[in-house]
Formats: C-alpha cells, sequence, structure tokens
C-alpha cells in the first residue's frame, strides 16, 4: 500500500512532445473537499484508501497541488459530432495530470476533469459542475463492477467555486484512470490536418504500449485496427444486453481501447424501450439506445478513414466487415446467460426478440425482469412476471416456448439455476433517479447518498440487507427526467 507521496510516474504519452499536447497547470477549484472515493480504483494504483480523507488528497485531485513528476497536459483531438466533422476539439477542460505505473507494472492515466481552460477550450469555461462529475463517477464504477469495460474514477472533489450553467451551479474535478486517454478522434485530428509522420507516430504508440501483440502480426496496424473492432463490438453487446445508453457516441468520446468512455447525458433504461433518447438535444435520436449498434460501426469507419495512409481500402473494409457479425455473436451469447440458457439453439435470437417486443409494448421494468426470472424455476417465474405485461395471451405463448427451451437444456436444480441467472442479472443498476437524488443531497453539501449508492453499486449481482429501495421501478418523475448537456 502506497501513501500518496509515493506514485510513481512515467509519462510516456507527455514524451510524444508539443505536436500531442500542450503544457498547462490546473486552475485550483476554491474550498476543495472531498466528495466520494473509489476503493476499488484507488487499489490500481496501490494506494492505501484512507489517504481519501487526508486534506492533501482534496488538494491534489482539487488542482492545488502537483507531484514534482506530474507533466499535467491537454491532448489534443478532433472528431466526428453527430455526424459532422469538427476539426477543433481537444481536451478542453481535462488535463492528463501523467501517468502512473502499481506493483503490478500497469500503467494508469490520471486525468482531471474539471481542471480549468486549455488552448482548446473555445467558449468554455474549463470546468464541470458537481452533477455531471458525480454521475461520471458513479457510472463508470458501476459498469465496471457489471463487467463492463469502462474508465475509471478514483474520486471526486467539490468546492464552492461557483460555474455556470443554465443556472449558478459549484465546480467539481473527477479524476479519470484509464490505461489510456488515445481516442477515434486523435487519429482523425493527424490525418485531417496531413500531418502523416505524427500520426505515423501516434500508431506506434499505440502499437507498442497497447497493442503489444499485433507487432507480431504481418500487418501490425492492421491487426491493431481489428482488434479495436473486435473490442468495440464486444463492447457495444455490453451496452445492448444491459440496457446502457451512452447518449453522445461521437468520435472523439470513442475509446481506442474499446472502453465506455466520455460520460455525458448517458442512462440505463428503466422501462424497456428500443428508441430510448437519454440525450435531450438528440433530435434525430441519432444515438438512441438501438442505434448504437450502426453507430459503433459508423465511428469504426470514420477511424478507418483516418487510417487510410497505413492500411489499404480493401483491407480495412474486411475488418469492418466482423464487426456486425461479432456484435451480433456477443449479444446473443450474454442474452442466453441472462435467460438462463448455457447452450445455444437456432431459434434463440427469435425467443429474445419476441420477449423484447413484448417488454416494450408494456413498459416492463429491463433489470427487474432478468433477476426476477431467476428467483425461481422457469415455470414459477413466468407464473408471476405475466402481470407485468399488458399483452397476457403474448406473454403466455411466449413463456410457453420459454419453459420448452429451459427443459430442453436440463436446467439442473433450481438452485443452480438461480445461481447462475443471478451472476449475470443485477439486481441493482444506476438508475438515473437514483444518481439524481444522491446529486440533490450532495448539491446541498451531504454526500452520504453517493457514497451509499457507489458501495451498492459495486456489487450488484449480490442483494444487500437494507439495500431494498435501491432495487426498485422508479417513481414516474424519475422516468421522465431531462439529462442535460451542458456539464
Ligand atoms: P464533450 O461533449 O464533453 O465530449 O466535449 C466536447 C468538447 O468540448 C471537448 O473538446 C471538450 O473538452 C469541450 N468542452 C466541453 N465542456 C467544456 C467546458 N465547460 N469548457 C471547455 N471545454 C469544454
Ligand atoms: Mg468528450
Amino acid at each position: 500500500m502506497k501513501a500518496l507521496d509515493e506514485l510513481t510516474f512515467d509519462n510516456r504519452f507527455a514524451r510524444l512532445g508539443d505536436a500531442f499536447s500542450t503544457h498547462v497547470l490546473p486552475e485550483p477549484l476554491d474550498e476543495p473537499r472531498l466528495v466520494v472515493a473509489s476503493d476499488a480504483a484507488m487499489a490500481l494504483l496501490d494506494l492505501d484508501p484512507t489517504v481519501a480523507e487526508t486534506p492533501v488528497f482534496a488538494e491534489l485531485f482539487g488542482g492545488h497541488k502537483l507531484w514534482a513528476e506530474a507533466e499535467p497536459r491537454a491532448m489534443v483531438y478532433s472528431g466526428h459530432q453527430f455526424g459532422s466533422y469538427n476539426p477543433q476539439l481537444g481536451d478542453g477542460r481535462g488535463l492528463l495530470l501523467g501517468e502512473v505505473y502499481n506493483a503490478a507494472g500497469e500503467h494508469w492515466d490520471l486525468h482531471l476533469k474539471g481542471a480549468g481552460q486549455t488552448p482548446y477550450s473555445r467558449m468554455g469555461d474549463g470546468r464541470a459542475v458537481l452533477r455531471s462529475s458525480i454521475r461520471e463517477f458513479l457510472a463508470s464504477e458501476a459498469l465496471h463492477a457489471l463487467g463492463i469495460p469502462s474508465s475509471r474514477a478514483l474520486c471526486v472533489i467539490g468546492s464552492s467555486t461557483p460555474v455556470w450553467r443554465e443556472k449558478q451551479e459549484r465546480g467539481a474535478m473527477v479524476l479519470r484512470l484509464a490505461r489510456s486517454h488515445i481516442r477515434f478522434g486523435h487519429f482523425e485530428y493527424f490525418y485531417y490536418t496531413k500531418k502523416p509522420e505524427q500520426q505515423a507516430e501516434l500508431a506506434e504508440h499505440l502499437l507498442n504500449l497497447h497493442y503489444p501483440d499485433c507487432r507480431e502480426q504481418p500487418e501490425p496496424y492492421l491487426a491493431m485496427f481489428r482488434e479495436i473492432v473486435e473490442r468495440n463490438a464486444e463492447l457495444i453487446a455490453k451496452w445492448q444486453a444491459y440496457g446502457f445508453c451512452h447518449g453522445v457516441m461521437n468520435t472523439d468520446n470513442m475509446s481506442i481501447l474499446g472502453i465506455t468512455f466520455d460520460f455525458g447525458p448517458f442512462a440505463f433504461l428503466d422501462d424497456f424501450d428500443a428508441h430510448f433518447i437519454c440525450n435531450h438535444s438528440d433530435h434525430e435520436g441519432r444515438y438512441s439506445f438501438s442505434n448504437q449498434v450502426p453507430i459503433g460501426q459508423w465511428n469504426l469507419s470514420a477511424l478507418a478513414q483516418a487510417l487510410t495512409p497505413f492500411i489499404s481500402v480493401d483491407a480495412l473494409k474486411e475488418a469492418l466487415g466482423l464487426y456486425l457479425p461479432l456484435y451480433q455473436a456477443h449479444y446473443l451469447d450474454l442474452m442466453r446467460r441472462r435467460l438462463g440458457l448455457t447452450t445455444a439453439e437456432d431459434d434463440d435470437q427469435k425467443l429474445v426478440e419476441r420477449l423484447l417486443k413484448l417488454m416494450q409494448n408494456s413498459g416492463v421494468d429491463y433489470t427487474l425482469f432478468f433477476r426476477r426470472l431467476g428467483d425461481e424455476s422457469a415455470a414459477l417465474a413466468v407464473t408471476r412476471l405475466r402481470d407485468d405485461f399488458v399483452d397476457r395471451a403474448g406473454f403466455d405463448a411466449w413463456a410457453e416456448l420459454y419453459k420448452a427451451r429451459v427443459e430442453r437444456e436440463g436446467d439442473g436444480t433450481e438452485e443452480q439455476r438461480r445461481a447462475r441467472m443471478h451472476a449475470v442479472n443485477p439486481l441493482y443498476i444506476l438508475r438515473n433517479y437514483l444518481a439524481q437524488n444522491a446529486i440533490t443531497a450532495a448539491e446541498s453539501g451531504d454526500y452520504s447518498e453517493v457514497r451509499r449508492l457507489h458501495e451498492v453499486l459495486s456489487k450488484p449481482f449480490e442483494e444487500q440487507a437494507g439495500m431494498e429501495q435501491y432495487a426498485q421501478r422508479p417513481p414516474d418523475w424519475g422516468k421522465h427526467l431531462e439529462i442535460s448537456c451542458s456539464s
């Protein structure tokens, strides 16, 4: 276990130089205070979790202090936002403080979000507000606990610094951890500004540090692109299987490592709704829940375009062709497991689609349905669950197919079925209204709800005593929250 001053830095991205990022010092927050910290994220840096409570912790992650070896830098990138190319993006309000490696030899980027203005801030103030910082913190750690690859969050630091959005709010910082902060948009930036040498340098950096196995392949860049396609297909399959809606899948928000990245107006589905749009400024529904699948491919195509100086168009097209079949295979595998099935049959896809259509028509709670389905034998569970469906006859017909399907594979004991299903079907999910309750309390200075919610979501599959209120359907007001993009 390490103290805060014992972190070891090795700032590999900073060493790429000024063409890739700009040195900027964090602008400190007034009266920094700890809102919440993640013990699990602290462990990634070998940090003793008790250091979160020390004043120096809030000073470091509130922008007042820096380690001597830290090299805070704003990264430059561009990207496609809502389908149009924006040549001028970059870290407008976040800084890569440096890379820390742990005892296991893993490097972690320390990125401080809300750290003040940079050359890429355009008209922005460089700040993040408390509510969006809490949402990013809770989501990163909750996704990780669900087994969905994500950037991580070490802590949120609150402050008395006023920040103007639709109204006056308070500034906060979130310390984000990721193995790399390189986005699709980094490659687009060097491609569209016609800097092939620097683009090659970036590709080498990525290959050496994050895709070393691809070096062994006859065409290392192509092998790396193929792996990026594979990772994204798997990531988006997990989002769809667990009802996660990212909300702003612009290419500057897509991680080159295939992890969930850059949280805005994201949401987990409450009622199942394939057409759900969590971002209320997304009028066309470009990033609606079901559109995330084709948008994943669209974004990979934008990356492929940027890689044309290195890889032939035919090879890129072939690699892109892997996306959809891989996505479908991962998705079906996860959904089978959510249904408690351990074998594969040709009609399973139809069984899933039919269920989702019924859920859609009746507004059935997506998370609780699967959890309840695993509480008891298939026959008993469907009898109890049919009350949630308006179309009872439709559900009964599905239930007959499901029971027969379960019977054909020999279901084991009820105990085995429950354990198997509860291990993949969470009881607790980051519902928008739960986050909102925690934020409302935090905005009045009470951080206990954020901390409790974080704790509950860190073990989403385990029933926790006294936490029943976190495993309920949302109240009516909680279903219609509009999450602002101005975070
Ligand atoms: P996002 O929508 O958070 O992915 O941000 C898109 C771009 O706007 C990125 O270049 C951000 O760094 C920048 N940005 C977002 N909010 C702010 C802000 N408050 N101040 C400066 N830049 C910002
Ligand atoms: Mg972004």
